[in-house]
């Protein structure tokens, strides 16, 4: 083969693309790998200008590249960006070198392309991949499979207080606790068998010796061929989450013991509130009996009193209730009793001392002996009652019923006052719930439906309501 022959054979098998073209830039030939980086045919490339490869805002390029070439100096090898047929960029490492005819005039130019695409991105990804495992706040190490650190980034050193220099080639056991070597061994294995380890929870130990709580994570590395060469670990501090935890937990033993001290404070001071309660009650409703048709500036001041310590007596009895509650010793004496009597007392006693509402119940539609708590039904019905009163100030009427439905007894308290916004109904029931702008000017605490509900409850009954804003609500209790 002569020398031309072999020169041929050598442009036709490179694989970096081998182009000449004059000094007009027109491209006068172009070997198999142009054609396989750039998408051109020979037969589409060749009588071309080479501006076709070059992007529209790099076309200077072209101009700069001409004028040295002319001057007869090489342009060695830059890596620059140039477009294919069908319009993706591609990288190029470009050489382009002056030919000059037999007289040594130069009358073209060669260029070798060689596409480092590939080469540029992964050198992108790995930049990128440096920059995240160098910013994480993360400790990010990666170990050979019999255990030596063999990368450390600057997480690992802030977690565990090791530079790379003092971590790298050192074994992980550095930071594993004696009584926790054996997790060494599992993970390894795990490893080996190319499985990951995920968000395992343990203790470290840092290089001034305190123990540090982490989430790790353990994945395979493998090699090109896919075998696994060793492991790379993520590992987070977790210690400040753990010790929160830890007061979190302390905080709400100490919740529950003060509320349980709470809760036997209320019992006791009401117990002791009750008996002198009662006494002053019997004394004053006596005292008020007695002055029946007597003066009525003296008739006037026991009733308020005896209003004033009735109204006493029920939030001491309110708050013995809710204490029994809280301790799940809220206790029921069942007897069997008419609920039309229960019902005409409840409301004949209500009537004594509220005279603006009427209330009107229509006792004819069942008359049921029921078996229940007498004592704790007639506080249900009460609260119902007076709530149906203090929450319709500008009405005058209250609608009691009563009516058997699905084998269970229903008693419904109607008013027609301000009505209950949808959004309320389900938390009414709760300790110390009250509507707050409706409220506002009514006393109360926000625990008569508590304790209503949960006497309900302890009879397995039911309660619910209807409600209309501005046209009132009725309360449903079955039983
Ligand atoms: P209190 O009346 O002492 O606030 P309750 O537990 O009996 O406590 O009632 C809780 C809340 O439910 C009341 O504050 C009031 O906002 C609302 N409520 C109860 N009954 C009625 C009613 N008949 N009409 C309108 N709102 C009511």
């Amino acid at each position: 083969m002569n020398n031309e022959a072999l020169l041929m054979a050598l442009i036709e098998s490179s694989n970096d693309a081998i182009i000449s073209k004059t000094l007009d830039s027109i491209i006068t030939s172009w070997n198999p790998a142009a054609e396989k980086i750039f998408g051109y045919t020979s037969q589409e490339a060749v009588g071309r200008s080479i501006t076709m490869l070059i992007p529209p805002e790099m076309q200077d390029e072209e101009v700069h590249i001409i004028s040295q070439i002319k001057s007869g100096v090489s342009i060695p090898h830059y890596e620059t960006v140039r477009v294919r047929k069908d319009g993706t960029r591609i990288w190029v490492a470009i050489t382009v070198s002056p030919i000059r005819d037999a007289s040594g005039q130069i009358t073209g130019a060669s260029k070798i392309a060689r596409d480092i695409t590939a080469l540029i991105e992964s050198e992108r990804t790995n930049t990128i991949h440096t920059a995240i495992v160098n910013s994480s706040d993360d400790a990010i190490i990666s170990k050979t499979l019999d255990g030596t650190i063999t990368s450390w980034n600057p997480g690992a050193q802030r977690i565990f207080g090791y530079s790379p220099d003092e971590a790298i080639g050192k074994h992980i056991t550095l930071l594993i606790p004696d009584e926790r070597l054996s997790e060494e061994d599992t993970i390894i294995s795990k490893i080996k068998n190319g499985q990951r380890v995920e968000h395992f929870e343990t203790i470290r130990r840092a290089k001034a010796g305190d123990e540090i709580h982490v989430s790790i994570t353990v994945s395979p590395v493998k090699d090109k061929k896919g075998e696994i060469i060793g492991a790379s670990k993520i590992a987070r501090n977790i210690s400040e989450q753990i010790a929160l935890q830890k007061q979190l937990k302390e905080y709400t033993r100490m919740l529950e013991v003060s509320n349980s001290h709470k809760d036997q404070f209320i019992s006791m001071a009401s117990h002791e509130l009750k008996t002198p309660i009662t006494s002053i009650m019997a004394s004053l409703q006596f005292l008020n009996r007695k002055l029946d048709g007597a003066d009525s500036g003296n008739k006037k001041l026991t009733e308020k009193a005896v209003a004033g310590i009735t109204k006493l007596n029920k939030l001491v009895g309110d708050m013995l209730d809710i204490a029994k509650i809280e301790t799940g010793n809220l206790q029921f004496n069942f007897s069997t009793f008419s609920l039309n009597e229960l019902l005409h007392e409840v409301i004949d006693n209500i009537g004594l001392t509220n005279t603006k509402h009427q209330i009107f119940y229509d006792d004819s539609l069942v008359d049921a002996h029921i078996t229940a708590d007498r004592l704790r039904l007639e506080q249900v019905f009460i609260n119902l009652i007076t709530n149906a009163i203090k929450y319709s100030p500008e009405a005058d009427k209250i609608v009691v019923n009563s009516y058997a439905a699905d084998g269970k007894t229903v008693v419904s308290v109607q008013d027609f006052g301000m009505g209950i916004p949808a959004e309320h109904h389900n938390k009414l029931f709760s300790r110390f719930y009250r509507i707050e702008e409706q409220s506002q000017n009514i006393s109360g605490l926000g625990i008569g439906l508590f304790i209503t509900k949960q006497i309900i409850v302890g009879h397995n009954g039911n309660i619910w309501l209807q409600s209309e804003l501005g046209k009132g609500s009725t309360f449903y209790v079955s039983f």
